[in-house]
């Protein structure tokens, strides 16, 4: 087998991997390029095999129309200390066109809103309907497609952890590429395959996210996705939120077996153990003390953190 898109051959990165998370049956083998080290899942899903992975395995988080709020813009001491700008929707300017694919419940479209910005959102899950027709959002229920919108358009686009989802990422770049105005910005945030995480927690690190996530870029392979489709790897940052760490010790802690659902990610708290409950008390413990705030600090100084935000130029 060949990477995909700079023809080198691909290594044996891990075999055996499963769902950790939500118990989807199956064992899958992780594959790297030996050139650009671009982590790649063999999964051959069909469509129908994706929309089974969402809808029966992925949980459905419950959204409030009367609760929902916008995102307010991290800033200041402890958004920095929390590493809070790691998403995409804080590195967006005021007053420009924008569209955010994968788009949630539009928290991020009412902060952009907030600002002046003319918003459109994308998202799969359809309650972003309700929250786009009570506060007048631009969105489409489903997945991106660059059809949808006219060439040219956008100053800014983002994706926030969605680009790793995706089965051929080059076809949302591409159609990325096609929808920004020339001198435009992708922004996406992504796990970073080459962050600290990887080494120090091997098969157990909580971004593999088996098999929901399909492609762990390097900073190489993605400069190398993006040049493809006629964008230019412009600055890349990695920023993590604290809480991730947090997340990586109670995954760890409460690791399942294969097929099995995990009691931290499926949030069953009646199916926990007396054992499961005390560990996972001490960590929420630990996780007061800062300590994973420090940490996550550490290697982000380094550019090595876990979550890494791309920018990508339309060249004009
Ligand atoms: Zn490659």
């Amino acid at each position: 087998m060949n990477c995909k898109y700079c023809g080198n051959p691909l290594d044996v990165f891990y075999k055996d991997m499963f769902d950790n998370r939500y118990g989807y049956p199956g064992s899958y083998t992780m594959w790297q390029c030996r050139n650009c080290d671009h982590l790649s899942l063999a999964a051959d899903f069909t469509p129908a095999m994706i929309g089974d992975l969402y809808s029966n395995y992925y949980p459905r988080t419950h959204m409030s129309l009367e609760e929902w709020q916008p995102y307010k813009k991290a800033a200041g001491f402890m958004a920095w200390f929390k590493g809070l700008r790691s998403t995409a929707y804080n590195w967006v300017p005021e007053n420009v066109r924008i569209l955010d694919i994968g788009c949630g419940f539009g928290e991020t479209l009412g902060y952009h809103q907030s600002r002046g910005c003319e918003v459109y959102g994308v998202e799969a899950d359809e309650n972003i309907k309700r929250v786009g027709d009570k506060f007048g959002f631009n969105v489409k229920v489903g997945l991106f497609d660059a059809d949808d919108y006219q060439p040219n358009y956008f100053d800014y686009v983002t994706m926030d952890q969605v680009i790793e989802h995706v089965i051929d990422p080059l076809v949302s770049l591409k159609g990325i590429e096609k929808i920004l105005k020339p001198g435009g910005t992708a922004i996406l945030t992504t796990p970073n395959g080459k962050g600290w995480g990887i080494p120090v927690f091997g098969k157990k690190w909580a971004h593999w996210h088996i098999p929901y996530h399909l492609h762990i870029f390097s900073r190489k392979s993605m400069k190398k996705y993006a040049a493809e489709a006629g964008l230019v790897l412009e600055k890349s940052i990695t920023i993590t939120n604290s809480e991730w760490l947090h997340y990586q010790w109670l995954h760890m802690a409460v690791y399942p077996k294969q097929g099995e659902k995990s009691v931290f990610w499926t949030q069953s708290f009646a199916e926990r153990t007396t054992s499961q409950r005390i560990i996972m008390k001490i960590l929420a413990g630990f996780h007061r003390l800062k300590i994973n705030y420090l940490i996550t600090r550490l290697f982000d100084a380094f550019n090595a953190g876990d979550n890494i935000i791309y920018f990508l130029k339309k060249p004009l």
